[in-house]
């Protein structure tokens, strides 16, 4: 099962090198740590497995405040969320931008974490479906791509899909992609079982509870302790 923490704008190098030398995962998960650019040196130094928050579809180029496959594979950096829906809300983020990135990626090497998922009013006028359908088209099954089911609306705000919804919306996505999907919505060590013991849920994007060393280790325990039952 693939537990992934996305620190988002969190930590800098000092605080990443704390969490580090404090973070021992549990055998039988794939824990993955996403520290903001300017960390990514200082995570991969502390010898876990470290994905970037971004990635641009380009080797190189004049295309400033992006970081190339290149740059992040020389940093020792194995892979990259694409399409979270902060970039997508922020910073212009498109399907068509989210389709690039990814492909270029997986050919470059890079595992893949392609964010997906609708906003509240999306939702409340049952265009669910419409909009994931959207989102996946643009992208094509690879061994080392997973997809993030994350509900804009449940994104930092406390308010979690049911266990049921995200069961729905992922069997949804596997219908269209076979590939795993993780679930992404605040995501806490009390609300971790009954999310990932669901048989499409292949495991978590966590947010906030994953910048704590104590919570984030807490939801790979029970992770790994799912894996071997
Ligand atoms: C995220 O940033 O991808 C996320 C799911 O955040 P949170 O767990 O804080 O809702």
């Amino acid at each position: 099962m693939l537990i992934a923490g996305n620190w988002k704008m969190f930590k800098g190098p000092g605080q990443t090198r704390e969490f580090c030398a404090a973070f021992s995962p549990p055998a039988g998960v794939d824990a993955v740590l996403c520290p903001p650019f300017g960390s990514l040196g200082a995570a991969v130094a502390g010898g876990h497995t470290i994905f970037a928050q971004n990635v641009h579809w380009a080797d190189e180029g004049a295309f400033t405040g992006e970081v190339s496959t290149k740059i992040l594979l020389e940093l020792g950096v194995q892979g990259a969320i694409v399409g979270h829906s902060e970039r997508r809300q922020y910073f212009g983020e498109t399907d068509e931008t989210v389709g690039m990135r990814t492909a270029h990626a997986l050919e470059r090497g890079l595992r893949v974490i392609a964010c997906v998922g609708e906003q509240e009013e999306e939702r409340r006028s049952g265009e669910t479906e419409d909009v994931l359908r959207r989102q996946i088209a643009v992208l094509s099954p690879h061994e080392n791509l997973v997809v993030a089911y994350e509900p804009v609306w449940a994104i930092g705000t406390g308010k979690t899909a049911t266990p049921e919804l995200a069961q729905e919306a992922h069997a949804f996505i596997k219908s269209m992609l076979d590939v795993p999907v993780l679930y992404g919505g605040s995501v806490k060590p009390e609300n971790a079982e009954a999310l990932l013991v669901q048989g499409h849920v292949d495991g978590a994007l966590v947010g906030g509870a994953s910048l704590e060393v104590e919570s984030f280790t807490a939801i790979c325990e029970t992770a790994a302790r799912l894996s071997r039952s």
